[in-house]
């Protein structure tokens, strides 16, 4: 029995790692099983630059539009309305990434708090669904996505690093969580290897962050240190085996939410 394919959620492929063998990475994800692909935006350029990668295979990818909570300062009201449009883009399976990162600050608060609403706001509008990064900024978080909750048609809390109570929160809003290489690291992903379990699988998806959060137990060690999607059959090894549960029913049942969640329903026929 051939594998179920597997949908890698969140992969930066428009990060300049890339540029010089950018075929060659989706070439070998897909030899890997890793069928089907999502492309992070987190900027406008970066957006445009997902939704154009994804326009050239529209079988294997989907793009996200949004601003991550980095770049919120330098996000004018005037960019809105580009915003809007690329999150229109048939090729956009979700509006993000977006959220608040109170760990970095590389925005002010109030300024990633006000680019986080205006893209839910979009969000709700364009019907797309959300895909979500927060990092140590749990309640603010919380307050402005219950707000927003009732008109957002469905959300994924990508690479999910939190607590039990952070956990507990996101499943009560019915949001998906996306799980990444994190769980792979013996030391700092060992609360997660626990959670994990209490994630239903039906709410279950699985990235790789690429070309970040390299799983830090793959044997032989790649030389270099940029993650790519290829490694997405190992965090589903990993996943599979913190929950007790046969990697292929994590991985049939990942690659159905996933399929449903961005749109891939006509290039995964899945049973
Ligand atoms: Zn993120």
């Amino acid at each position: 029995m051939t594998p179920p394919p597997l949908v890698d959620i969140g992969l930066n492929l428009a990060h300049d790692s890339f540029d010089h063998d950018r075929d060659h990475v989706v070439a070998a994800a897909r030899a890997a099983g890793v069928h089907c692909m999502v492309i992070t935006g987190s900027t406008l350029e970066s957006s445009r630059a997902a939704v154009d990668l994804a326009r050239s295979a529209p079988d294997t990818f989907r793009a996200t539009a949004g601003i991550h909570p980095h770049h919120a300062q330098g996000f004018r009201d005037a960019d809105l309305s580009v915003l809007r449009s690329l999150m229109l883009e048939p090729e956009v399976g979700a509006a993000g990434e977006c959220g608040l990162d109170y760990f970095r600050n590389f925005s002010p608060h109030e300024e990633q708090e006000r680019v986080f609403r205006l893209q839910l706001e979009l969000a709700a509008e364009t019907g797309r669904p959300v895909f979500l990064h927060q990092r140590d900024g749990h309640d603010a978080f919380m307050a402005i996505l219950r707000e927003y909750r009732p008109r957002l048609a469905a959300g994924v809390a990508h690479c999910f690093t939190g607590d039990e109570r952070e956990l507990r929160d996101y499943l009560d809003l019915d949001l998906s969580i996306g799980i990444t290489g994190w769980i792979c690291d013996e030391r700092r992903g060992a609360h997660l290897r626990e959670l994990v379990r209490r994630i239903p699988i039906e709410r279950l998806m699985i990235e790789t962050d690429a070309p970040y959060l390299m799983p830090r137990d793959l044997r032989p060690k790649p030389g270099g240190r940029r993650n790519e999607p290829k490694y997405l059959p190992h965090i589903l090894r990993t996943v599979a085996a913190c929950r007790g549960e046969p990697p292929e029913a994590v991985a049939l049942a990942t690659t159905r939410n996933a399929s449903a969640f961005f749109g891939f329903e006509n290039s995964l026929l899945i049973d």
